[in-house]
């Protein structure tokens, strides 16, 4: 029987690396360390005095959260950020898609540049928004000429620039961005899900002289917090009065609330990680040029490696050996290049065993 799906959904996929069913889990760019004790146990006590009081909806405007978010923005990036220039939902996946919701949608274009993160065109789909997909050049990093050209070419509404990009790792300089931002007529959304990975400054440094500028950020990454599903931005009052008109009343819960101000409150213990992250990002690389294979500079907590003939089976034999890495050489034009990330100390030993193993 034939369901009146919308006709532009028929035939596609939804968005998903395949469950791991391994003990080493190197695909989808999460952070390899579980919260502390101390960590778990603030979070026990939050959540019980929030449970008392479940019976009544969270706060629609989450006002606490935001502004301890903005405290976290500012700490990290030196910006003085206000309340009111702060939003948050469940994971930046709703950031963006409430962004397409207020900027896209029908007779709206939306604009990236590829590779990079595939949500960002389901997003623009799933919100009727049409999407123009321009091609990074070979070293995959963007370049002025590139990003304007593309701008002026196609005049989108929204523009995405992912720093550091995600499936590349590379990193989009702040001239580039400011650039984008000069010749857009429409909104620059600058999706910095690894930011606290990468040594560039944040574009939340431009938000006082773009208007337009959008800077997204998740607490999925870097700050270990994934299965709390909490994403922010920051940009103008304005988008975030914008974004009020299209999210849904009470969209994060009374438990998600506090749990991402108990987890803020742990920033510095949470992102103590990120330098072991990087360690073992760097030790992969080292051992990767050892193997004959190169990878793509990355300031993030993942790889390109490669290049392969076959990836596909190169991703099916690290499979066999219960590494499972992302194969991504099916989109994009990523055709030679499989992503892996980098996790604790022993998940990169396991997996550059099995690719030696692969390789002999
Ligand atoms: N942006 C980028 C570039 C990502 O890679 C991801 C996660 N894969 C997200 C946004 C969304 O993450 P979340 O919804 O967990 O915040």
């Amino acid at each position: 029987m034939g369901l009146a799906v919308r006709a532009d959904l028929v035939g596609k996929t939804p968005y998903g690396a395949p469950p791991s069913t391994t003990a080493i889990t190197l695909n989808v760019d999460e952070s390899p360390h579980p919260p502390s004790p101390a960590l778990v146990s603030a979070l026990q006590s939050a959540v019980g005095v929030a449970a008392t009081t479940l019976h009544r909806y969270p706060d629609r405007e989450a006002l606490e959260l935001r502004a301890d978010l903005a405290r976290y923005l500012t700490g990290r990036t030196g910006v003085p950020l206000t309340v009111e220039q702060v939003w948050a939902a469940n994971g930046s996946n709703e950031v963006l898609q409430q962004v397409l919701q207020a900027f896209g949608g029908p007779g709206r274009v939306a604009l990236g540049f590829e590779p990079s993160y595939s949500m960002h065109p389901i997003l623009a789909a799933g919100t009727n928004t049409d999407w123009v997909g321009v091609q990074r050049p070979d070293d995959f990093v963007l370049t002025s000429e590139l990003a304007v050209a593309a701008v002026e070419e196609h005049g989108p509404d929204v523009v995405f620039v992912t720093t550091p990009n995600n499936p590349t790792g590379t990193v989009t300089a702040l001239e580039v961005i400011e650039a984008v931002c000069a010749a857009s007529a429409g909104m620059v959304v600058v999706d910095e899900a690894y930011a606290e990975f990468s040594a560039q400054p944040s574009a939340v440094s431009l938000l006082a002289a773009q208007p337009r500028l959008i800077v997204s950020r998740t607490m999925s990454k870097a700050f270990a917090m994934a299965g709390t599903r909490l994403g922010y931005l920051a940009a103008s009052a304005e988008v975030v009065d914008a974004l009020r008109l299209v999210r849904l009343p009470y969209h994060l819960s009374a438990l998600t609330q506090v749990a991402a101000r108990t987890a803020l409150a742990y920033a510095d213990e949470l992102l103590a990680t990120v330098e072991a992250v990087k360690e073992q990002r760097d030790r992969i690389v080292v051992r990767l040029g050892e193997l004959g294979l190169t990878s793509v500079p990355t300031e993030a907590n993942f790889l390109l490696f490669g290049p392969f003939d076959t990836p596909h089976t190169v991703w099916s034999a690290l499979l066999e050996r219960g590494v499972l890495v992302r194969d991504v050489s099916s989109s994009q034009g990523l055709g030679r290049w499989l992503r892996v990330n980098a996790g604790t100390e022993d998940e990169p030993t396991a997996f550059l065993e099995a690719l030696a193993e692969v390789l002999a």
